[in-house]
Order: C-alpha cells, then structure tokens, then sequence
C-alpha cells in the first residue's frame, strides 16, 4: 500500500448493522463464546493475526500518517499482541471461581466471572490498531460477543484491519463495522451489553446518552490537557529528554502525551535550551526529513495546530508545511494562560512552557482545570512528590518519567473525571468485560428455625451483639 494511494471513506452498508448485531446475540445466548477452548483459540488466532500481517498494517499506519516504523510496532500494532498474549497465560487464572470460604451459619460463597453479552469498542485514529485489538483481547478472554469499530480517519488501518478480522477471527461472534459517524450512530441505536469508547469528551456525551437508553455499563478512555511539572531540583537534562521523547512519538497525537510545561522560573531558560537540544539528537537539525517523524492525521488538524502556533512565540520550531501536513517539533513561550492553546488538548506536537514561582502555584493551575488522563512530575524530592500527588487528581501520573506509566498492565489505565470512566490493561481488561457474580451455596442439613418468624427476644440480642 502507497502513502499515495487515497482509499475512499470507509464503511459498512448500514442497512447491514442490526442484522450484524443480532448476529452475535444469537451466538452469544446459545453459548458459543464461554467455552474457554474457544476464547483460547480466539486470541491465539488474535496473536496470529498480528504475526501474519504486522508489516501490511505497518505499512498501513504509514499510508495514514506516516507514523514512523518502530513506533508504529512498539506502541500501536504490538500492544494488541501484547495484550492477547498476557490474557492467554493469565486466561484459566482469571476465569477461576474466586472462593470466599465458609460464612459463618450461612453456607459457602465464591465469586464468579461471567461474560457481559455482546459489547461494542469504538476506537479512535491516534494508535488505530492498539486502541481497538487491545481491549478485544480482554474482551474475548472474559467470553463477550464483540462489535469493533476502528476509526475512520485512518482509513488505510481501518481497510487492512476490516480484510484480516474476518480471516481470523470467529465471524458468527466477533465482526468489524467501518465507518463514521452514521455508521456508529446506527451501531450506538442497538442494544449492547458494554460500550467501550476511546476518544475524545464530546463524543463520550454522545455514547454515554445511547448507553443510557438500554442501560448499559460504559468504559469511556478519553483525553485532555496532561500538565508536565518541572520542580527547581529536577535533572534538567533527563527531564528534557523524556519530556521531548513523551511530546514528539506520534508527532504529539498521544492521548497522554505531555500537554504543557509548569517550570520553576529559576529553570525555565535551562529547560528550553535542553528540550531544543534533545529535539536535535532525536530528529536532526530538520525533523521534516527523518522518517522518526510521523505526520498530522489530516488537513482539518494540520489547521487547527497552525492556529494554535500564533498563540506563543517558538522557542524553536514552528515551521509548518500544510501539504505535507507537517508541524515541526515546537516549544512555545510568552503563552499567556487564557489563549486557546491553554484551555483545548493540543493533540500535536506544540509544547507551551509556563514558568511558576513554586509547586504550590502548579498544584493550584492543575487544579483549576479538569482533571487530567495523565500527570507528569520532575523532582528529586520524594517529600514534593508525595505532596504534588496527595493534592492533585488524575487518571495516572509519572515520576520523572512521561508515558510508560501505562506500559505494565498490572497497573489499570484509564481517566478520571471528564478524562475518562473506568480502566482497562491486563486483567483489568477482563474484568472490565466481565460481570462479578456472587454465590451463596447453602447446605440443607442444618437450618435453625430461629431466624425465620415469629423472630424471639433471643435472636434479637444476639443479632445486637454481632452487628
Ligand atoms: P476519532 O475522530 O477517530 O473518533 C473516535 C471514534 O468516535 C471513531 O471511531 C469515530 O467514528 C467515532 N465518532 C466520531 N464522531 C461521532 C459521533 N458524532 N457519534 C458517534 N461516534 C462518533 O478520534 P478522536 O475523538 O479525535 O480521538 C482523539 C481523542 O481521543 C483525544 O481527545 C485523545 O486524548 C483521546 N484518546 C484517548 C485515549 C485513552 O486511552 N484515554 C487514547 C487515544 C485517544
């Protein structure tokens, strides 16, 4: 596939959508899914997917916004594998009846995983392939019936992804419907068991009201504007580094990518100098030219980021070039803190630097703004980094360090607040996709007539003892 190549808007024939959905209902309440030989068998052919076919979807992500290579496999078409094969080691464990033990006079109870039905993940056009197999993989491990939805921005990934689903996986339980936003409103009218959405808050209201119809439970995974702190003690170098290295993958097109930079105004000269040179190491003295530079998703962003860029001087950077859909690698300073740059999710690879006087007047900025996905603090002080994390909220946070707090799936990824609800990653993946049933199994050979009525002064003092 050739960047060059234009694929028309994708999309599924809408008329097909109800008949499709009913489709994995039907599988689902005869039972096909829960089997666990038949989740196994899924995700090894998930795995088998990704191995036949990771350089077609390589190439694909490049076709949509040349995303680099390497990115394109460490953070997008290999977490879906990741996470396959996390849930197909982990898969009897999870599924095993959780035992409680003995309830004193009531009997014996366990707690039991069940599958939630049919669910729907609608995924977005940032990491297209990653955003939407990872939480399939969850999913099949918990035994639900699967509806995905890629996004139609990046219409090459969504092609390659809609050829290969149906050649692997088991089409009477799990199907891909391409398209926009007709195509998802005629999805979001039917009835689903769990929605999971990742992207953007407007939309969320949009799933969150059709949830609210049939009642269904909601993962919203969303973004915002994650603050990057800089305290006056921080390695400079290092927090530079890894501050760039967190902006610029993706060419900023990362949910938690760092948003804006909180300085102490003592450093903020020493950090721009240092960003400027890491920029340098990374990507040359013209980022344009290396292929470790991927490209804005389309006309529409590439506009919207080159408005953003007048509201600040560059530091460095700032060239854009609207053919090529490319926004070089740019600091910005004098941002004042009411511009638009400073109230949306910039989505690009724009970096604000703030100054402050102290922690105090960062801790006060980030709370006086939503609460967001992701928070980044540089310090050597474990004292201002327990205070900054006690007094501020957000769906994750890392300590001199930007993205790979959501690298090991032991921890759950997931928002806060209008960054997102609920979480997801390994095991909480499935148990996301999974309904916690608890059982009271009762033996029949002892039963005091004492608790049933006419209840006695006696059992009335002693319930008063014990409760
Ligand atoms: P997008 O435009 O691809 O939209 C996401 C999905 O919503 C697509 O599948 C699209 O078809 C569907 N959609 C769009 N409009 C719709 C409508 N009116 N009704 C129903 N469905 C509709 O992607 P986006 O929203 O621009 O994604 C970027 C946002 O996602 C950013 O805010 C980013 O921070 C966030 N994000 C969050 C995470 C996370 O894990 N928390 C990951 C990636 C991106």
């Amino acid at each position: 596939m050739s960047a060059a190549e234009i694929l028309p808007q994708p999309h599924t024939d809408l008329e097909s959508i109800p008949a499709a959905v009913a489709r994995l209902r039907a599988a689902f309440d005869a039972g096909r899914t829960r089997p666990l030989a038949w989740r196994k068998q899924q995700l090894e052919q998930l795995i088998q997917m990704h191995d036949d076919h990771k350089q077609e979807f390589i190439d694909a992500l490049h076709a949509d916004f040349g995303k680099p290579a390497f990115e394109a496999f460490a953070s997008d078409v290999g977490q879906g594998k990741t996470e396959a094969k996390t849930a197909l080691k982990n898969l009897k464990k999870w599924t095993r009846p959780e035992r409680i033990g003995g309830i004193p006079l009531l009997g014996k109870g366990r707690i039991l995983r069940e599958p939630l039905g049919v669910a729907l993940i609608i995924s977005p056009w940032n990491y297209p392939m990653g955003l939407l197999l990872s939480p399939l993989a969850g999913a099949i491990a918990a035994g639900n019936a699967v509806v995905l939805k890629p996004s139609e921005v990046t219409p090459h990934t969504s092609a390659a992804l809609a050829k290969r689903i149906p050649q692997y996986m088991d089409a009477e339980a799990i199907t891909l419907v391409e398209g926009g936003v007709e195509e998802t409103t005629s999805l979001l009218e039917q009835r689903f068991d769990h929605i999971f959405y990742t992207g953007n808050g407007r939309v969320a209201q949009v799933v969150l009201e059709a949830a609210a119809k049939h009642l269904t439970p909601v993962t919203l995974e969303l973004g915002g504007k994650s603050p990057c702190i800089v305290d006056e003690d921080a390695d400079i170098d290092i927090a530079a580094r890894r501050i760039a290295w967190g902006k610029f993958v993706n060419a900023g097109q990362t949910c938690i990518a760092p948003d804006y930079i909180l300085v102490h105004e003592s450093k903020e000269d020493a950090l721009v100098e240092a960003l400027e040179r890491s920029v340098t190491e990374f990507y040359g003295q013209d980022p344009k030219t290396t292929p470790d530079y991927a490209r804005i998703v389309n006309h529409r962003h590439h506009e919207r980021l080159s408005t953003l860029m007048k509201d600040g001087v560059p530091a460095f950077g700032g060239q854009l070039d609207a053919e090529q859909k490319y926004v070089a690698p740019t600091v910005l300073r004098n941002v004042s803190r009411d511009s638009a740059i400073m109230q949306e999710e910039i989505f690009g690879p724009i970096l604000p630097v703030l100054s402050v006087k102290s922690i105090d007047e960062a801790v006060d900025f980030v709370n006086g703004r939503d609460k967001p996905l992701a928070l980044y603090l540089f310090t050597k002080s474990s004292a201002v980094e327990d205070d900054v994390l006690a007094r501020t909220s957000s769906g994750g946070a890392c300590v001199n360090g930007t993205l790979l707090h959501i690298m090991d799936a032991r921890m759950p990824f997931g928002g806060v607040g209008p960054s997102g609800m609920g979480a997801y990653h390994g095991r909480h993946t499935f148990e996301t996709f999974s309904h916690r049933k608890s059982v009271l199994t009762r033996g029949t050979r002892f039963d005091p007539k004492i608790m049933y009525p006419p209840y006695s002064e006696r059992l009335a003092k002693l319930m008063q003892r014990f409760m």
